[in-house]
């Protein structure tokens, strides 16, 4: 299985990335996507991502640090021509958490969206609160495989955005209690991702410390949406995220793209 989405970068993960990397291996999880939130912490991701043939980097502005200043686009497109396999993200519009104008933010996501479009890169977007309008007339046209991280909304908007062509990976959330797992039948499970965002995500709250292991129980509790059994979600889940990275044979990754047909 891939990790869809994580910060293995981030400091709180230093003192056990061994452990967690060993952990996530036994579990069945051996690869992952890590994502750089801001210029701060993008020389990390693509260190580790470099010395690491399972980890593949992913830059982007958080839409929490949107107001980053300085030349971060420029080292952005850098970091893109030097890492091939990079991906664009975790960028986005979130009008709940985060405190940078939307207008701003909205700015701010263009630049990604032209990045990733100009050099064919995948793209990892956090959506939160009322942006979905907004979000909706940006990814317009866009030509390149697009994931909806964290993906936790309404039944609704899991059939518009799939009738878009994105892909959606699942995290801790779904494994609170009191969270309503029918949207997720909206979900074509071709489309389907799984993720720890550690250290985020926790589905006991923000005292503790996701890992990529964290997707074997994701299988297990969410197959059954799907009326699946654990394996087969992983082996599908695995299978999309290939698609997603452009790196399954013969398919670009963009359900929208004539090769890139769904294939159930
Ligand atoms: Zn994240």
């Amino acid at each position: 299985m891939i990790d869809a989405h994580c910060h293995l970068q981030s400091p709180e993960l230093a003192p056990y990335l061994e452990e967690l990397l060993l952990r996530a291996r036994n579990s069945g999880v051996d690869g992952a996507v890590v994502n750089g939130t801001s210029p701060r912490d993008w020389p990390q991701v693509e260190q580790l991502c470099r010395t690491r043939a399972e980890l593949r980097p992913s830059f982007g502005l958080h839409p929490w640090q949107a107001d980053f200043e300085g030349d971060w686009a420029q080292e952005l497109e850098r970091l893109l021509q030097n890492n091939p396999n990079a991906g664009v993200g975790e960028c986005g519009l979130d009008s709940l958490l985060s405190e940078v104008p939307l207008a701003q933010q909205l700015e701010t996501l263009r630049i990604h969206i032209q990045l990733a479009s100009e050099y064919q890169r995948p793209i990892t977007l956090h959506l939160l609160g009322k942006v979905w309008q907004p979000i909706q007339a940006e990814l317009v046209g866009l030509d390149v495989p697009i994931l909806l991280h964290a993906f936790g909304a309404s039944a609704e908007l899991a059939r518009q955005f799939s009738r878009q062509g994105c892909y959606f990976s699942l995290g801790g959330m779904w494994l609170r209690p009191e969270k309503n797992r029918g949207a997720l039948h909206e979900l074509p499970v071709d489309r389907v991702l799984l993720e720890s965002d550690a250290p985020y995500q926790h589905p006991k709250g923000k005292r503790f410390h996701t890992e990529p292991a964290l997707l074997a129980e994701l299988c297990d509790q969410l197959a059954p949406v799907w009326g699946l059994q654990p394996e087969e979600l992983a082996a599908q889940s695995h299978q999309n995220a290939l698609r997603w990275l452009g790196e399954e044979a013969g398919n670009s990754g963009n359900p929208r793209s004539p090769d890139g047909k769904s294939k159930l």
